[in-house]
């Protein structure tokens, strides 16, 4: 079956949606496509809230925030990679899009004054964080989702999107396996937007969604397009021992306190002046580092202290929080501090964009985790990224709104092709008598990746793993599964991400081989040091899986210059 859209947009979280709503109501004609229903994407689990820099809480001496102590402290968090006009514009247009969001729905909480409530986060020099209470994502979801339903956006749920299309010059579309019927559709579009999400589950020990499998950065790699700066992935400092489920960074906004096992408040020798505020890539390798000199409890976690805050605050401000140490370590927060460990968290690189959201294939965008159009730098500051989500969703589409009059539409041979040519992928996955099974290979990966390109890297151990992603990306071939329907397959679905993952696996790998310094969360034992002379560039790598190249890009400096990164 052929769809013929002007725009399609493939993701339904914030990015996703907040985008669909722009393009429609510029009377563009749009559908989304999402391999789970919308209100389960990843953006749904996002707890402690988004910046702006509204002023509503005073900082040091009463000082009043402005949109360029968030850009500062975004640039600073990033250890001064992240490209400054984008920073500029997502700071910028921070209070317009909290404010938006609350005009389309969404409830954030409030000070005793009526004004939208803000706390304290990582990196900032200001209380900049809105939220509400700690389930920010799932509130600001169900607005759009909600928003997205009232003008009847067709959405394309539980739809795999296998490969997109383009012929010499451009994008022109996608084909997608509908996993109920298990047929697969061709989508003609002027133009595509990817906004796929992260890659996070291609470790272990991750906050993220199973379903982060980094699909969209894997056919962006197949269509051509480059990624950048694989090599910075986050790592949170705060994830529950055990299941690695987020305990947010609101909760040491709120006043928690990171505590070793001899009760030392372990933070004040690697960040006097922020303590546990310090940005995530800094408490995180604090909390390696205790656990590795064995201050760690049962020589694995570290403690969360809550209790001080005390019963009321902790029900009001951080209902989420209390309910998983419940349920999923048997604590109530109240009365017993929390075990935590880091875990991998955020995905600042990805898809290869301009400040437009434009790829360098014409007709293909993207926006939101998936893409790195560069506002995170080599570390991202908590509640920055639902901002980047709403902010260059909005502006990605505009900039798609603004294009689509100069595009003709694509001739439909190309889509006829490309389902022919899904088809046939898809048929020779089910026909292998291969003996291996595939989440073996998916355990090997999550091992590899968690104890080679972890917190901690070094150029032996990352080689020896590189090596292991390439004979995994031969063994994935011979892989059989026993389901040989296409239709309700998940074994086949799985499949389908582990392909892809192992490709971006690649790119991480290879980007971390090659940038010999440390910056942000890409700490190199062999080469402690930042080197700005060398590195302070972007990292581009693109090829097919087992072929990959390396390559360079600017970043774009102007507001402030880089200077040692002090807490
Ligand atoms: C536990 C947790 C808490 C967080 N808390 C915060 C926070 O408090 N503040 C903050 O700023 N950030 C937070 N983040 C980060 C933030 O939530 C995410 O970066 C952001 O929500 C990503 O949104 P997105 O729209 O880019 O992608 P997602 O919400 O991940 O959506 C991706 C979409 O792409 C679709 N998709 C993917 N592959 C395919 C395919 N092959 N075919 C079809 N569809 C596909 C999925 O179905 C989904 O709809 C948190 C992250 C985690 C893990």
């Amino acid at each position: 079956m052929i769809h013929e859209y002007e725009v399609v947009i493939i993701g339904g979280g914030l990015a996703g949606l907040r985008a669909a709503l722009q393009v429609f109501d510029a009377g563009v004609d749009v559908a989304v496509i999402s391999k789970v229903n919308p209100l389960r994407s990843h953006s749904v689990a996002a707890q402690g809230g988004m910046n702006a820099s509204l002023g509503n809480v005073r900082g040091p001496e009463g000082s009043v925030d402005t949109w360029k102590n968030h850009a500062y402290d975004t640039v600073k968090g990033s250890d001064y990679l992240a490209d400054q006009d984008a920073v500029e514009i997502m700071c910028r247009e921070a209070p317009l899009s909290v404010i938006e969001l609350e005009h389309l729905g969404t409830v954030w909480s409030r000070l005793e004054n009526g004004k939208i409530a803000q706390r304290p986060f990582g990196g900032a020099g200001f209380p900049r964080t809105c939220y509400a209470a700690d389930r920010t994502g799932h509130n600001a979801l169900h607005t759009l989702y909600e928003q997205v339903n009232h003008r009847k956006i067709p959405i394309y749920e539980e739809f795999f999107v296998t490969s997109l299309i383009r012929n010499q010059e451009r994008c022109t579309g996608c084909t997608a396996l509908e996993f109920l019927k298990g047929e697969i559709h061709g989508f003609i579009a002027k133009a595509v937007l990817m906004a796929t999400g992260g890659f996070g589950r291609i470790f272990n020990k991750s906050t993220n969604a199973l379903i982060n499998t980094g699909d969209g950065q894997a056919l962006a790699l197949r269509a051509g397009v480059p990624l950048k700066d694989m090599e910075f992935v986050q790592f949170h400092p705060t994830t529950l021992y055990g299941t690695n489920i987020l305990i947010t960074e609101g909760a040491r906004g709120e006043g928690g306190m990171l505590l070793n096992k001899r009760g030392e408040r372990f933070m004040e020798k690697y960040a006097p002046g922020s303590l546990d505020l310090a940005p995530r890539d800094v408490v995180a390798r604090s909390i390696e580092e205790e656990i590795a000199q064995k201050r760690g409890f049962e020589g694995d976690y570290v403690q969360l202290d809550l209790r001080h805050i005390g019963a009321e605050r902790i029900k009001e401000r951080l209902p989420g929080i209390r309910q998983i140490s419940m349920d999923f370590a048997g604590i109530d927060p109240v009365n017993d501090p929390i075990p935590v460990q880091p875990g991998q968290h955020y995905s600042m690189g990805g898809i290869d964009v301009d400040i437009n959201g434009q790829t360098i294939l014409p007709g293909l965008y993207a926006a939101g985790e998936c893409a790195c159009i560069s506002v995170h730098g080599a570390n991202r500051l908590g509640g920055n990224s639902i901002l980047e989500t709403v902010v260059f969703g909005r502006l990605v589409a505009d900039k798609i709104i603004e294009d689509i009059n100069d595009l003709a539409t694509p001739p439909k041979k190309q889509v006829e092709k490309g389902i022919k040519t899904s088809k046939n992928h898809l048929e020779k996955i089910i026909q292998s008598k291969g003996l291996e099974n595939q989440f073996n290979i998916k355990n090997m990966l999550n091992k590899t990746m968690s104890t080679k390109f972890g917190i901690f890297r070094k150029e032996d151990g990352m080689l020896k793993g590189l090596g292991d992603i390439h004979k995994m990306q031969e063994i994935v071939s011979t892989v059989s599964i026993k389901n040989k329907e296409l239709e309700l397959n998940h074994a086949l679905i799985r499949l389908l991400e582990l392909q892809g993952m192992l490709h971006v696996a690649e790119s991480v790998a290879i980007s971390a081989i090659e940038r010999r310094e440390s910056r942000g969360s890409h700490k190199r034992t062999d080469f402690p040091e930042r080197n700005d002379e060398n590195f302070l560039k972007h990292t581009l790598v693109k090829g097919e899986a087992g072929n990959m190249v390396v390559s360079y890009s600017p970043v774009q400096l102007g507001m402030f210059e880089p200077e040692e990164r002090v807490y």
